[in-house]
């Protein structure tokens, strides 16, 4: 009986398949029992504390600390065993059956659900059912993917083009909403609400702001003005310099702000690279959100996404997508067959891990020892269920889990390898989702987004407004909607990854309500003035707790530069091993769909030979 009231079969008390030395194709005729999850399993719907939720990673950090379980007789046999089902894992096991239509593949996750960061919410309220996005939100710039990637979009039923129908760009606007912030009393002297950044003229907001006087002018002075502050470099100086200079140190040394403003855009970009600005270079940042302020004169534009917009966003954002792979894997486990109809569809988990399915997933299943038979013409992966050791064996494995746990499940690796693998340090962050029966005191205060200068949550925003298939965006503000809250760890103290080591440490330790208790006080912070009460309004919240959450990305200031691709840790670190190869997105150091899905294809090319 797990934690949840599952019963998963014991296998070691059910129908044990005696398994011979010598390993005959096709292997999985030799497989155990149903694995059945029972037909009201539903984790979509489970609200309170969730992403990393608890259960998930206890057995890992067990193994971690040194714990170790017995490599027993392998209980069933596969053509491929994929370690991770999140879009990388689940990606793998569909190029491994195009190479391979009969395939036998076991896909293996930690977690009660499938998908890694793409999860999908789900909030029941006045007959209707509100779907929210857990992790992964949207298709970023689908024009840039990978050749596989886009190719693996299509052939799962996703047509980007319907997206500029599906999801309504204007809505916000036109009901006049637009950003406001939350300034804090430690900073600013005062909390205070102010709205309409960006929309109001820049000195009317900089007069509402509680911003010293030479904070004041200094706002006004860089948000308007048009000064080149590296004059006489070329495009390429400009580029080289800026992007060994902190966002910080540039407002601080270049701009000569007043020091309240550093405070002010302290924590502007941390949802998306989990540090202050004092670790982002202007060269990303300046990227971000339209540009930012002091920039627009010095620095030209690199990697503006062009003419493509952020709208490729399904209502419970990248989970469609590998909704969508679960379903062209496992074809039972997901009803349907359009990109419509997987928004609204009722997964089947009794289906995902079926004897006799040429593909499973098995869940709640941690991985902790993955090896080479002695023979060497196999690979034995044990992981840990119900508190229980299993060996499974394999042909060909893929390790498409968080890559700085490979280590400790393959200890036998090179030692430079390990090394390459533990360099990416996993970036914490939380995504809650809070459902309210309206969004009216967001319309009344005309804001759709509010940014906090200093609290818990750095943000709060209102869902995207998408209609698709059945699903139908929240009409009018009087209907309910999912509010979304990031929570991003930051001090002072800690730098680079250990940053996110302390984040990670507080994340696990902080129970649910502290993270309810702060969702309260900054809704009633920026609500309440138009009528919002906290206790009575908040109708659920869902955690969605990413301690170990965006792979790591060699852009950040302290990053540095190596001398060729094949000196980059990740680069060395993915590097297949006899019979395993290496996806994730960690394995490209890139927090992507396209990495997931590219990474994938390379290691599916790796071990099907
Ligand atoms: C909050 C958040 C928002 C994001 N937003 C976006 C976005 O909008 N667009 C975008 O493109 N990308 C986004 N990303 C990046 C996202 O990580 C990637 O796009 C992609 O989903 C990663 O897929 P993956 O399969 O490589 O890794 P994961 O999704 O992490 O999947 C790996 C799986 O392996 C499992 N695993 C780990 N160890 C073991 C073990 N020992 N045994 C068994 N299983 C194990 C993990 O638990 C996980 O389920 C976001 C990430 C986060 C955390």
């Amino acid at each position: 009986m797990g934690k949840d009231g599952i019963t998963r079969r014991d296998f070691l008390n059910g129908t044990r398949i005696a398994i011979g030395a010598t390993l005959m194709a096709p292997w999985s005729k030799l497989l155990a029992d149903d694995v059945v999850l029972p037909a009201d399993y539903y984790p979509p719907a489970k609200t309170g504390l969730r992403g990393n939720h608890n259960g998930s990673w206890e057995v890992m950090h067990a193994r971690v600390r040194g714990q170790t379980w017995p490599v027993g007789a392998p209980e069933e046999q596969y053509d491929l065993i994929v370690v991770g089902g999140g879009i990388s894992g689940l990606s793998a096991a569909r190029f491994y059956r195009q190479r391979k239509a009969d395939a036998r593949i076991l896909i293996l996750d930690n977690h009660d659900d499938f998908g890694g960061h793409a999860k999908r919410n789900e909030f029941p309220i006045n007959g209707q059912t509100r779907i929210g996005y857990g992790g992964t939100e949207s298709i970023d710039t689908p024009s840039a993917y990978s050749e596989p990637a886009k190719r693996t979009l299509i052939e799962i039923g996703i047509d980007t083009k319907k997206f500029y129908e599906a999801f309504d760009q204007t809505l916000y606007a036109k009901l006049g909403l637009a950003r406001a912030i939350v300034f804090d009393q430690e900073n600013f002297g005062q909390q205070k609400l102010v709205t309409g950044y960006g929309k109001r003229p820049w000195e009317e907001f900089a007069r509402l702001a509680p911003f010293n006087e030479q904070a004041r002018k200094d706002f006004v002075r860089i948000q308007t003005e048009q000064t080149d502050y590296l004059p006489g470099l070329s495009r390429e100086q400009r580029y080289e310099k800026l992007r060994r200079i902190s966002y910080e140190a540039f407002l601080r040394e270049y701009c000569k702000v007043d020091p309240q403003l550093l405070e002010f855009w302290r924590k502007w970009g941390i949802s998306f690279w989990c540090v202050g600005i004092d670790q982002i270079p202007c060269t990303l940042i300046h990227d971000y959100d339209g540009g930012m302020p002091g920039l627009d004169h010095t620095l030209p534009r690199y990697h503006s996404r062009g003419d493509e917009p952020y709208i490729f966003h399904f209502p419970d954002g990248n989970a469609s997508l590998a909704r969508l792979l679960v379903r062209a894997l496992i074809p039972a486990a997901m009803p349907g067959n359009t990109m419509e109809d997987v928004v609204t569809t009722r997964a089947d988990y009794s289906q995902l891990d079926r004897k006799g399915s040429p593909v499973r997933i098995r869940l709640n299943s941690t991985a902790v020892n993955v090896r080479h038979t002695a023979d060497n013409k196999a690979v034995d992966v044990t992981y840990v269920n119900g508190g229980k050791p299993h060996t499974v064996r394999t042909a060909r494995c893929i390790m498409a889990c968080y890559n700085m746990a490979i280590p400790y499940i393959i200890p036998d690796l090179p030692d430079s390898q390990k090394k390459g693998l533990a360099y990416g340090v996993k970036v914490p962050l939380t995504y809650t989702k809070v459902l309210v029966p309206n969004w009216r005191p967001f319309a009344e205060l005309k804001m759709d987004f509010v940014y906090y200068t200093k609290d818990f949550y750095k943000q709060v925003e209102l869902d995207y407004p998408v209609t698709i298939g059945k699903y139908k965006r929240s009409q009018t503000p009087d209907e309910p909607m999912i509010l979304h809250m990031c929570y991003v760890h930051h001090d002072t103290v800690h730098k680079g990854p250990e940053l996110w080591r302390e984040g990670r440490r507080r994340l696990l330790a902080t129970p649910f309500s502290v993270f309810e208790s702060h969702v309260k006080d900054q809704l009633n912070q920026a609500l309440s003035s138009a009528g919002f009460d906290a206790d009575r309004d908040i109708k659920a919240i869902t955690v969605n707790r990413w301690s170990h959450g965006y792979a790591y990305e060699p852009n950040l200031i302290w990053e540095p530069d190596y001398a060729s691709e094949a000196e980059k840790p990740w680069v060395i670190g993915r590097q297949p091993f006899g019979r395993i190869a290496i996806a994730n997105s960690d394995s490209a150091a890139q927090a992507d769909t396209n990495a997931a899905i590219t990474q994938a294809f390379r290691a599916v090319q790796e071990v099907a030979g």
